[in-house]
């Protein structure tokens, strides 16, 4: 296990030894500044040796690699990171209830369509928030260590430089629609204008109404892509309903090609690599050049170690600690609930916010925040607030399950519980491999 350092300007050194560390805090001549990774603070003198640092990242939509490796090959830093996967769920849940409440009988509104329109650079949010993921995690990690260089991988072949070097980002998904008005547009001239289901289905006469139907209904997660849709009449769109390809013609769907993991990796290209070169000298690399040298330095696959081949130093010494970091939800902010009267015994008619929403509760003078991490002595277990009911905590582990210290309640009196530290939109756990 190393111990961050940082100068008293509060600029990154070169991570020490835990017994160097605990000499200098007490002697007095540095402080703690961070619980985890362990980090301390100099209090006098300001310059220290450097080497050069060069950071890996493994990029991806749901785990992320981080490595750091010194020039001769020291593996000074080790993460895997779990990104959040609720953010389109969540945009659409707003969406709804949004659609709902102007739908209601309600107070006149100005007309508010025809105005939307998108800036230049715009991305889907979910893809939004994973490249503002990478670039946060390494921004952190420039502050506790002295990075020289960033090398990131941004995809696993070079292949729009083969078809087209002009095209860029999510243009890469829509080469297939080039020319149409819109994807149904596309969708119907490719059927040739002819209902899918017509043959599959005679039992349902057609309709002269000709739509397109998603093979993987919309509220199934199916996405807009045309390998997902079929031109279809709207006496059979109807029919199908939300069901199945399957359950529908009781034939196996067409293959549906998934395109999400593809956009991400050519946004992370043209977005995310402009973003860190801001923190550091930035380089990128492809994934069959990673795998190559994986198997040449006689490594496992994992995120980490991904991450120590896209560093690029071939490692001599490798520290023991690593973290697992997993990017939570800061607060729920949104007022309109659902389900108004759960966990309510009064009906909510001031609009106010339910105890489960709270961000932070004080019991007995101490304040406990969502995310705290805390420590519970009867189960000799850390975890971290993951919730609220009036004065209560709930507690969970990094990997969401429960602490529980009755088998018939999940909620915590916050009085056995002893705050270790606050965090942000980041929970963090430490790791000892044994390898
Ligand atoms: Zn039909």
């Amino acid at each position: 296990m190393l111990v961050f350092v940082i100068n008293k300007h509060g600029k990154p050194l070169m991570p020490c030894k835990p017994s160097k560390a605990r000499k200098l805090l007490k002697q007095g001549k540095a402080k703690v500044v961070k619980k985890e990774p362990f980090t301390i603070q100099l209090l006098h003198g300001s310059s220290g040796y450097k080497q050069k640092c060069i950071a890996g990242i493994d990029t991806g939509s749901k785990n992320m690699g981080v490595a750091v490796a010194t020039e001769d090959g020291r593996v000074i830093y080790k993460a895997q990171v779990y990104l959040r996967q609720d953010i389109k769920e969540n945009i659409e849940a707003r969406r709804r209830l949004r659609r709902t409440r102007r739908n209601r009988k309600t107070r006149y509104r100005k007309a508010r369509f025809l105005n939307r329109k998108r800036k230049e650079g715009w991305l889907p949010p979910s893809i939004k928030a994973r490249i503002e993921a990478h670039y946060n995690i390494a921004r952190k990690l420039a502050k506790i260590i002295p990075i020289s260089e960033i090398r990131v991988e941004v995809g696993q072949f070079d292949t729009q430089a083969l078809q087209n070097p002009e095209i860029r980002g999510i243009e890469y998904q829509q080469g297939e629609m080039q020319g149409f008005d819109s994807v149904k547009e596309y969708v119907k001239i490719r059927d040739n204008y002819q209902c899918r289901y017509a043959k599959l289905r005679p039992d349902i006469p057609c309709s002269d109404k000709l739509t397109v139907d998603h093979i993987i209904p919309r509220s199934k997660g199916g996405t807009d892509n045309p390998s997902n849709l079929v031109c279809c009449c709207e006496a059979h769109n109807i029919a199908k309903g939300s069901m199945s390809y399957k359950e529908f013609t009781g034939k196996i769907s067409p293959k549906i090609e998934d395109f999400r993991s593809t956009v991400f990796m050519n946004v992370s290209r043209y977005y995310l690599v402009p973003m860190l070169q801001k923190i550091a000298p930035t380089k990128y690399t492809f994934g069959l050049y990673t795998r190559r040298k994986r198997k040449e330095w006689a490594i496992e696959k994992s995120h980490i170690n991904d991450a120590i081949v896209i560093a690029g130093i071939k490692p001599r010494w490798q520290d023991d600690a690593w973290y697992y970091i997993r990017q939570v939800r800061k607060k729920k902010r949104s007022l309109h609930e659902e389900i108004p009267r759960k966990g309510r015994k009064q009906p909510n008619r001031e609009a106010k916010r339910n105890n489960k929403n709270e961000k932070e509760i004080i019991v007995r003078g101490k304040k406990w925040c969502l995310r705290d991490k805390v420590y519970i002595h009867e189960l000799s277990e850390a975890g971290f607030i993951s919730g609220f009911t009036g004065k209560w905590v709930y507690v969970q582990d990094i990997h969401g399950n429960y602490l529980q210290l009755s088998d018939k309640y999940k909620q915590i009196n916050p009085e056995k519980l002893e705050l270790m530290y606050r965090n942000n939109n980041y929970i963090c756990e430490r790791f000892i491999s044994t390898l």
